[in-house]
């Protein structure tokens, strides 16, 4: 079904993830539409299809539909109404696309991108800015903040976040990652190598961790950067 949601708008796209059950939450919906993708893609022209694209250095942009379902399985641990809402952390950040629709889920939250590509990580702060953002910590604590670094290690000295969402597949569950969960805590995250499916990681006020397998996916790897991307080829 994912391919019916292209729109020609940014609203149309949203509207027709809407329609077509990917999109279920009006907290979801507003966020994705306060975001306009044509500023996260190099080709402005497919800005507005339900499919994923490259942003080069060897990444994509996930689909809309991706990022849809990665946001509704996040939201019951980003309360609206939180008085104090937790910190947020986006491995494999990429465009910024996402970092940006948990920044509107989520505007008092401290939101964390980390990708391991400078270049990448510089141009998702000039997509950021393009689209309205204004990047930095700000003296209340909430902000965005983007940083070049192994995210496998997460960021130990913003957390223990809420909100994890981990947008490359790691060939086995970081552990790092799942001691920065916040009790409670949630983590979206693709796991396997050649086979790749979503795992949800809670965390409860225990400290308990469960692992909930959902579905079938193909993301790019979480690996180093000369894997990823060597500047000679
Ligand atoms: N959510 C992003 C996904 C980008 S693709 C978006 O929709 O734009 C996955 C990203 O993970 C790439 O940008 C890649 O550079 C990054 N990545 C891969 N391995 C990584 C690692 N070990 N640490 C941090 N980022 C990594």
């Amino acid at each position: 079904m994912a391919w019916m949601s292209s729109g020609r708008t940014n609203a149309e796209l949203i509207d027709k993830m809407v329609n077509n059950g990917l999109i279920t939450s009006t907290r979801v919906a507003e966020a994705m539409r306060n975001v306009d993708r044509k500023n996260y893609v190099p080709d402005k022209s497919y800005a507005y299809e339900d499919s994923p694209q490259r942003i080069g250095y060897g990444a994509t942009i996930s689909a809309p539909h991706m990022h849809a379902h990665a946001c509704e399985n996040l939201l019951p641990l980003l309360p609206a109404d939180s008085p104090k809402p937790g910190a947020i952390l986006d491995v494999g950040s990429g465009s910024g696309y996402l970092t940006a629709v948990f920044h509107h889920l989520s505007p008092q939250s401290l939101i964390i991108g980390i990708d391991h590509l400078q270049p990448l990580v510089d141009q998702s702060l000039t997509n950021l800015k393009q689209d309205g953002i204004k990047v930095g910590k700000q003296s209340d604590g909430s902000g965005v903040i983007i940083f070049c670094g192994d995210g496998r290690k997460g960021s130990k000295e913003n957390g223990p976040f809420s909100v994890i969402h981990v947008g490359a597949a790691a060939p086995t569950l970081p552990e790092a990652l799942v001691e920065q969960l916040d009790k409670p805590g949630r983590m979206f995250i693709p796991v396997g190598e050649f086979s790749q499916d979503i795992w949800q990681i809670d965390k409860d006020v225990n400290g308990e961790v469960t692992k909930k397998k959902l579905f079938g996916v193909r993301y790019v790897p979480l690996t180093d950067p000369h894997k990823q991307w060597r500047e000679d080829l």
